[in-house]
């Protein structure tokens, strides 16, 4: 049998990229890892959010892709169109293939790892109540990663058939005539991206007056713009009052009085943290009026041993900074070299056709900070590669500190942007100035190519 009475017992509750990543990090670092996972390792970003609706819409992308070929000289005889019920089954069948790698992983690298749901009964224990009853958990430290989950309001009450969360559409077998979708966020811009390219009627209900408040707002004119071109109808300056049943359809009532009516509707309203029972206030641990956890940048509670990752912490609701922040806290707590989170690296990606990628400060940063900064914007269409593939809609804009030129932020829309924006985003990690991108061969013709060409826009002479 294993001594392990001079190891660190480390506990972590949720098994999304939070939980997980930290358990694979904890364990590198020698300390035993007990992980609590309610649902299924992955957690919701495998099972529910991020991986079920990548998957959905790359086959969203695939008929927008058939759709552009009659320019590219290709006759497609028959309109293509997807078959609803194997589309969801693959995401479904996807999703619950990479849970089983991560579990085989995790198990695989030594976490114990027990299906139930956790809660904290002082700084040094964990319950967690599990099929076979409840069990102790002793812990020299604890991480919190329990994610979150839809918001739904009273007067919106999902039925799982009609009125959905993102959660329930997988369940759904046949497209969808008319879809509402009621939140322009990212979320509710991904759906309606998604739904339209599956050829859905679709009807975004948008509170602000545009889409995607909060984002690059050229990115979220363009993305406004495509989305009216391809049929969809985008309602700005209109909330939502209510959504009920009637029989087979679905009404929206807007505030205003306006009703929307619809096949289906689909709530992206944002999400609460999983947070109500874990026994937060009994401990002591501070949480915001939202109820997200309060951490500091290296994922510390106000509670000494108990750390908090993910979007629990609200910190920033991406897969890619729960992981982050899961790994600092067990370098933290387990005495490795602790680099704290700088979210002004943070690299991501919208979803949509065609897709936004950001990196480093935006507009919004630069304007309340009042930072001097050299902007440049190049339209994707003058990209040659692009003119060959018929792509037509999207750009390249770089930020860099003035006098220095140090790249600072950018912003890509374009197919596939979460793929071009790496290179931006290394240039923003390694603070290197527009010359050094500009400097660095791109492929001729290739769509990184505007990337290059922005920087040499914003090249001063010395
Ligand atoms: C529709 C959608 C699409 C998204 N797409 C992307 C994307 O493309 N890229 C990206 O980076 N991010 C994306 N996100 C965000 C991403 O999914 C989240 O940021 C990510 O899931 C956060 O990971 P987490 O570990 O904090 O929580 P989760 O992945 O939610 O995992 C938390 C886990 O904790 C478990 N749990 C909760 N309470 C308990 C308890 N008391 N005991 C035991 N277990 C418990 C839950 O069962 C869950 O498995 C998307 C989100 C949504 C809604």
């Amino acid at each position: 049998m294993r001594d392990n009475r001079d190891m660190t017992h480390v506990v972590i509750i949720g098994g999304g990229p939070g939980g997980y990543e930290a358990a694979l990090v904890a364990r590198r670092l020698g300390a035993e890892v007990t992980l609590v996972e309610r649902d299924g390792l992955g957690g919701s970003t495998v099972l529910t959010d991020c991986v079920p609706s990548k998957t959905l819409i790359a086959t969203s992308d695939l008929l927008h892709e058939v759709s552009r070929s009659a320019e590219l000289g290709v006759e497609v005889p028959k309109a293509p169109r997807a078959d609803l019920a194997s589309v969801n089954d693959r995401v479904l069948r996807l999703a619950s293939a990479q849970s089983d790698d991560i579990a085989e992983r995790v198990v695989s690298a030594g976490v114990t790892v027990l299906s139930g749901i956790a809660r904290v009964a002082d700084p040094r224990t964990v319950i967690a109540s599990t099929p076979d009853g409840e069990v102790r958990l002793a812990a020299d430290g604890i991480l919190i990663a329990t994610g979150a989950h839809p918001r739904v309001s009273a007067d919106a009450q999902p039925d799982g058939e009609r009125i959905l969360t993102w959660e329930q559409v997988y369940a759904l077998r046949e497209l969808p005539e008319h879809m509402i979708v009621v939140g322009s966020g990212v979320t509710g811009a991904e759906f309606a991206s998604a739904y339209n390219g599956l050829g859905a009627e679709v009807t975004l209900v948008s509170s602000r007056d545009r889409v995607l408040p909060g984002e690059d707002p050229d990115a979220a004119s363009l993305i406004e713009d495509v989305f009216r071109r391809r049929g969809m109808k985008v309602l700005g300056k209109s909330r939502m009052a209510s959504t009920r049943r009637e029989g087979d359809q679905v009404v929206v009532t807007l505030t205003d009085g306006r009703t929307v009516t619809g096949s289906h509707c689909l709530l992206a309203l944002g999400s609460i943290p999983n947070t109500a029972d874990l026994g937060l206030d009994e401990v002591g641990i501070d949480t915001d009026d939202g109820g997200f956890i309060a951490v500091d940048k290296v994922s510390r509670t106000n509670i000494p041993g108990v750390y908090a990752a993910g979007d629990c912490t609200g910190v920033f609701m991406l897969a890619s900074v729960a992981a982050q922040q899961g790994r600092i806290a067990m370098a933290h707590l387990l005495g490795d070299a602790v680099h704290p989170l700088d979210l002004r690296k943070v690299s991501s990606n919208i979803f949509t056709s065609p897709e936004i990628a950001t990196v480093g400060v935006g507009q919004r940063e630069i304007d309340e900070q009042g930072l001097l900064v050299d902007t440049a914007i190049l339209p994707i269409a003058a990209n040659p590669r692009a003119k060959m593939q018929g792509i037509h809609d999207g750009f390249v804009k770089l930020y860099a500190r003035q006098g220095i030129g140090a790249l600072i932020g950018g912003v890509v829309v374009s197919p596939r942007a979460s793929e071009l924006i790496h290179t931006i985003s290394v240039a923003v990690s390694a603070s290197l100035t527009v010359d050094h991108v500009a400097d660095a061969f791109s492929v001729y013709p290739s769509m990184s190519g505007t990337v290059g060409e922005v920087a040499r826009r914003l090249h001063r002479q010395v």
